[in-house]
């Protein structure tokens, strides 16, 4: 039997009168690619900024091995994340923003320079260290985001809607090198998307989100053949 890896306890999240997450309850293993699908607006993205320790639940836990991550900054959580939109610093070198998270934790030049070469390998940018970020295109520069996140071998990979800027055609081929990077690294991957065909496409189990809180929690298969709502059908049953 596998141990729990990461546990996430009745999370809430209150924004004044929104409440943006109203439960939220799970069991992630290690390794595993869990998929947070759900609409606009369902609690996606603020789970993960809880996840990732940017915002503070109004009530819940998360434990990592059985260790509660609330009171470790964010910063200490070793998380990796990637978002949406590039979040590259744009006056730095794409091997000085992969260098960027071992830098902050003190790692010797030798060390950064080596795991800076190799995160850039196993994005498929090698020798990439002296480009600008504003010279590549977007799926390169969200591969150089990728590199940063994994940089420091987190064990736990978070990722807001990473590929939605991006063209189909891109999209697509992201898909097979996050994919990849799953199965070669280990890595523990929570996915933010709202496109179910992506959904299934990368993830060992889906949670289906509606309205803050988590409809079902399954793999594709058993989402698609056994609903247990309404919602859950209708999301991904439909095509689009
Ligand atoms: P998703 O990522 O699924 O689109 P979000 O987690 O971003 O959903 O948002 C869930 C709800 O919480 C939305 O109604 C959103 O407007 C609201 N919300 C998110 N962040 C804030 C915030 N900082 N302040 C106020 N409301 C917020
Ligand atoms: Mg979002």
């Amino acid at each position: 039997m596998t141990k729990t890896f990461l546990q996430i306890r009745g999370i809430r999240k209150v924004f004044g009168t929104v409440t943006a997450v109203k439960n939220v309850t799970m069991d992630v293993a290690e390794g595993e690619f869990m998929t947070f699908l759900g609409p606009s607006g369902s609690g996606k993205s603020t789970t993960l900024y809880v996840l990732a320790g940017f915002q503070d639940p109004t009530d819940g836990d998360i434990l990592l091995n059985g260790q509660s991550l609330l009171s470790t900054p964010s910063h200490k959580r070793n998380i990796g994340m990637v978002f949406q939109r590039y979040t590259l610093f744009p006056h730095l070198s794409v091997g000085e923003n992969v260098a960027f998270p071992l830098r902050i934790r003190r790692r010797p030049q030798a060390e950064i320079a080596e795991r800076v070469k190799a995160a850039l390998k196993l994005v498929r940018l090698e020798g990439f260290e002296d480009r600008m970020p504003g010279m590549m295109s977007g799926g390169q520069q969200q591969r150089v985001a990728l590199a940063r996140a994994l940089v420091y071998n987190p064990p736990v990979l978070l990722m807001d809607e990473p590929l939605s800027a991006l063209d189909k055609k891109l999209r697509e081929e992201i898909q097979f090198e996050i994919r990849r990077i799953h199965q070669e690294t280990g890595v523990t991957i929570l996915y933010v998307t709202h496109d179910q065909e992506e959904a299934l496409r990368l993830s060992d189990r889906i949670a289906v989100f509606s309205q803050g809180e988590i409809d079902q929690i399954g793999t594709g298969r058993e989402l698609y053949a056994n609903p247990a709502t309404r919602f859950v059908a209708g999301f991904i049953g439909d095509s689009n």
